[in-house]
């Protein structure tokens, strides 16, 4: 039986119960919280290890829902002007001119920030295939999505038999650890044919453990290839394959809907161009949306109608998406855009979509983003600036924590420690 640790800190953030545990604990065996209390009630026996965090706010280890780790290196290179398409064909371009130790570094350099920033859990769409050799020896927890295109391939047949062979080889290799889960992004509704998401979708059936993510309804231009088959996306979609069937008078949420693909989908990112009968048909397959506020800036796209999913019980999470769209990997600035944006959602509101709800999204909501018994052990700790420390708004303190997390832990195990008392 492993050694219990016994971390002390000022306050504990459970996201549990409302209010947080001033001079708290928590019990830490192996990867796991087995107790959770006041110092003051703890019988402490000599055999434990000790970890007194002092100063500290304790709270559950961020979960980023949408990130793409191979493009940390893309910061500020891929300028955003002539529309959505445009940027999105100078992002292939500039992903093909990668080459794999360059992605590897940028991975790297990706891991170490988000560790940084205080988050246990990230969510990659891997479009290189590089980052879950690396994520899953980080001691990050890690979903790696490998993403799926086959825009400008003249068939999903094939593209799907190499994608299939190299995957099978993946899976017997990449077996999952406690920390490390395979998924599966088709890109968007647009880049994937209407064909690759029927085989996509019957491959699932058989591999129920896979989860699943896409892009939709993220842009302007993606919504009028649905609805009007008009725009810069339908005119590039004729040159590129100029025999997809091209859908008409739908929209993406609908139009995923009709290809079987809400029923199975998890994580649908951005929906920023959504209208009621998208919203109750993402209710009603209990879709979790991840919205991107910094990347939601960088492409200047309209209000996030977030109050409308709260009205119809959609999870939102947040997520950074890229540093090619963002300025940093950091949740605690995502939560402050957020805010920004939504002045009357409540911090503690906001705090559940790096957490909770994000943990949830992913089937972990019995296992992670919370502080409790029987929960595995992802922890991070915020230093408390000196004076006196107003608990009735903590959860506001930590959206306005800014620079690296002082104590980090994954699976129960410390991944970061700084400015430590004892
Ligand atoms: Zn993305």
């Amino acid at each position: 039986m492993s050694q219990r640790l016994i971390l002390f800190a000022k306050y504990i953030l459970t996201m549990d119960r409302p209010k947080p545990i001033e001079d708290g604990f928590v019990v830490i065996q192996g990867s796991r919280i087995i107790q959770v209390g006041k110092r003051k009630d703890l019988y402490l026996r000599p055999s434990l290890r000790i970890l007194d965090l002092g100063e500290t706010i304790l709270l559950p280890g961020l979960i980023n829902a949408h990130c793409h780790l191979d493009y940390t290196s893309f910061k500020g290179r891929v300028r955003y002007a002539g529309g959505f398409r445009k940027w999105l064909s100078k992002m292939a371009m500039k992903t093909r001119a990668t080459i794999p130790a360059e992605f590897k570094r940028s991975i790297q350099k990706g891991i170490k920030e988000s560790l940084a920033y205080g988050t246990t859990t990230l969510c990659d769409i891997s479009t290189s295939w590089e980052s879950y050799p690396l994520l899953r020896q980080s001691g990050l927890r890690a979903f790696v999505f490998l993403e799926l295109i086959d825009l400008g391939n003249p068939s999903a047949r094939d593209y799907w038999k190499g994608f299939q062979e190299k995957l099978r080889g993946l899976i017997r290799s990449a077996t999952p650890t406690p920390t490390f889960r395979l998924g599966l992004s088709p890109h968007t509704p647009f880049t994937v044919s209407k064909e690759l998401l029927q085989l996509v979708r019957v491959f699932l059936q058989d591999h129920q453990e896979l989860l699943t993510t896409i892009h939709i309804a993220e842009s302007r231009e993606e919504t009028d290839y649905f609805r009007k088959g008009k725009g810069s996306i339908t005119e590039r979609i004729k040159i590129l394959n100029p025999d997809w069937n091209r859908p008409r008078k739908t929209s993406p949420v609908q139009y995923l809907n009709d290809c079987g693909w809400l029923p199975k989908l998890d994580l649908g990112v951005h929906l920023n161009e959504v209208d009621e009968k998208d919203l109750r048909l993402l209710a009603k397959n209990r879709i979790a949306v991840v919205h991107c506020p910094g990347s939601h800036a960088f492409f200047k796209r309209g209000p996030f109608r977030y109050s409308r999913m709260r009205r119809h019980h959609i999870p939102v999470s947040l997520g950074t998406d890229s540093l090619a769209s963002n300025q940093s990997l950091s949740l605690f600035r995502e939560m402050r855009l957020f805010q920004k944006a939504h002045p009357t959602v409540s911090a503690q509101e906001i705090l559940s979509m790096v957490t909770v709800r994000p943990a949830q999204a992913l089937g972990f909501g019995d296992k992670l983003g919370q502080i409790k018994p029987g929960y595995l052990a992802d922890l991070i700790g915020l230093p408390l600036p000196p004076g006196k420390a107003d608990s009735s708004d903590l959860a506001g303190r930590v959206l306005r924590h800014y620079g690296p997390v002082s104590f980090s832990m994954v699976n129960g195990e410390s991944k970061l420690r700084l400015s430590l008392t004892k």
